[in-house]
């Protein structure tokens, strides 16, 4: 597939390619152009061109067109999920469910473009005061490969909504999917050069992007390290940026939790997209008196999940999306191992036989006895293992919780209120949840706090971080 520029389908400049290949089985499904510099400039080029008129048009007429591409999607949901699953290694079914969120996403801005309107400030009798957003120009969303399309939805609805332009840089193993669900937005009505898609790898085009002053906003999902350099990168031109950086979210489960709902959230909350997902549950905290059977229940439960091809229909989990992440899934097991710091009670490799030869497939993994300040608690582990602690009562758990780096999500599975409550109003994170994890409907604005990013996806949150106030102040 080509990028697209302008509303056109353009190779890069040197006719360079990268491959992308389905994770489950290391064929070549696509190449696509392995953009530069210079490509990423001339989307900026033309995101500025489109900037004029489209900023003219109405919030409800911008609506429009997100609502028509969102019927599209619908109609075209399957082909789109299969190529997902085809470049990304999820299953099907988890596919259809991003796609079908993405349509969500631009539905649910498409529906509050009629709502929008400014405020209007009376200063007395001798003057009135008038305030309207206005949007900050061309902006640019460099995204990740783990939830390609869903992430995708977070910034094209509210950018485009609040009147902006968009160059969008995919990961170079996930960007076809993308370049379809842009293809399906110019069907719907999208002027030529409002959305282009540049292809290529970060260093180069999303540096590119990055880098090019005549960007005012760039919005990233991705890892800290590299969320970092683009917050340096953008100080340059004083651009402003959201940054969604992942985390480490704790799952807290009481005595009092109905065990077998939580098992269910626990396997779901990790092993959904293969535990690469940045909300995923990557510690778990459970309460002494139910350990032991919940402990056993989240065993078995494990032990039952189909791994293999995405495409296949009793798959519950697909491959990793590459052999890179499998390699950092493998050491970071190889090291708990190597250092005793914790006991594998089910999982641990990678999967073995001549279905699983091509493709980057690892097991479900559950680690218990971890040993404290071990890095598969500490750091952001994005793959499917699970470490699962045990805790005296709420308090422990709460500061285990608030015991990292990263703040982005928590879920508290209790049947009081009142622990609920405590744990909502004393865990950093950006959200929690009561009774269930992972689930971030668009209504909900959704960020991080400290090591986990800046800024709010989503609702009216991400609309208005889009654009500026502007204030008119009128004396009679
Ligand atoms: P990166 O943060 O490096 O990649 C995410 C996106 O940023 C991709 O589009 C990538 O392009 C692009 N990118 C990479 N380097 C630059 C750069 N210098 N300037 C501009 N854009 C750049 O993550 P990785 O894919 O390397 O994954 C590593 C780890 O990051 C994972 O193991 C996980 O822990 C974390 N992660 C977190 C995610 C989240 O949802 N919060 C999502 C993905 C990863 P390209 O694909 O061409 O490299």
């Amino acid at each position: 597939m080509l990028m697209r520029i302008g509303g056109t389908e353009t190779a890069s400049l040197d006719e360079v390619w990268i491959e992308v290949k389905n994770p489950a089985t290391g064929e070549l499904i696509d190449r696509v152009p392995a953009g530069r510099n210079e490509d990423a400039a001339l989307a900026v080029d033309a995101a500025e061109a489109a900037s004029g008129s489209w900023k003219k048009k109405t919030m409800r007429e911008r609506g429009m067109i997100l609502f028509r591409a969102a019927e599209k999607v619908r109609e075209q949901h399957k082909d789109l999920a299969r190529l997902l699953t085809m470049e990304q290694g999820k299953p099907l079914h988890e596919s259809i469910d991003e796609v079908r969120g993405y349509a969500n996403i631009l539905e649910f801005y498409a529906g509050i473009s009629a709502h929008q309107s400014g405020e209007f400030i009376r200063l007395g009798s001798s003057g009135d005061g008038l305030v309207v957003r206005e949007p900050l120009g061309v902006c640019g969303a460099i995204i990740p490969w783990n939830m390609p399309v869903l992430i995708m939805g977070w910034k094209v609805g509210p950018v485009l909504l609040a009147g902006n332009t968009l160059v969008l840089k995919p990961a170079s193993t996930t960007p076809l999917t993308n370049i379809r669900l842009a293809k399906i937005l110019d069907e719907s009505g999208l002027p030529p050069g409002v959305l282009n898609v540049i292809t290529g790898r970060g260093e180069e085009a999303g540096e590119g992007l990055v880098r090019h002053p005549g960007l005012r906003k760039i919005s990233f999902t991705g890892s800290c390290a590299t969320g970092m350099k683009i917050r340096e990168l953008a100080s340059h031109h004083l651009k402003e940026v959201t940054l969604e950086l992942g985390g480490s979210d704790p799952m807290i489960v009481l005595n009092d939790a109905d065990v077998d709902r939580a098992v269910e959230g626990a396997v779901r909350g990790r092993f959904y997209n293969a535990g690469q997902t940045c909300t995923a549950v990557k510690r778990l905290y459970v309460q002494e008196a139910i350990a032991e059977v919940f402990i056993r229940k989240l065993k078995e439960r494990t032990s039952t999940l189909n791994v293999g091809n995405g495409l296949g229909p009793k798959t519950d989990m697909g491959p990793l999306n590459s052999s890179g992440q499998r390699d950092l899934i493998s050491r970071a097991v190889e090291d708990l191992r190597e250092n005793d710091h914790g006991t594998i009670i089910t999982g641990g490799c990678a999967l073995k036989g001549k279905a699983y030869e091509q493709g980057w497939f690892y097991r479900p993994t559950l680690v218990t006895d971890i040993v404290p300040g071990s890095p598969l608690v500490t750091e952001e582990i994005f793959g499917p293992v699970l470490p699962v602690m045990t805790v005296p009562n709420l308090e422990t758990a709460i500061r285990e919780a608030n015991n990292s780096r990263f703040g982005l999500g928590a879920s508290v599975w209790t049947s009081n209120m009142h622990s609920a409550r405590k744990a909502f109003d004393e865990i950093h994170a950006g959200i929690v949840w009561v009774n269930r994890h992972l689930t971030i409907p668009p209504e909900i604005p959704f960020g991080g706090v400290e090591g986990s990013g800046i800024g709010r996806e989503n609702g009216q949150d991400a609309l208005d971080s889009y654009s500026r106030t502007k204030s008119l102040v009128m004396g009679w």
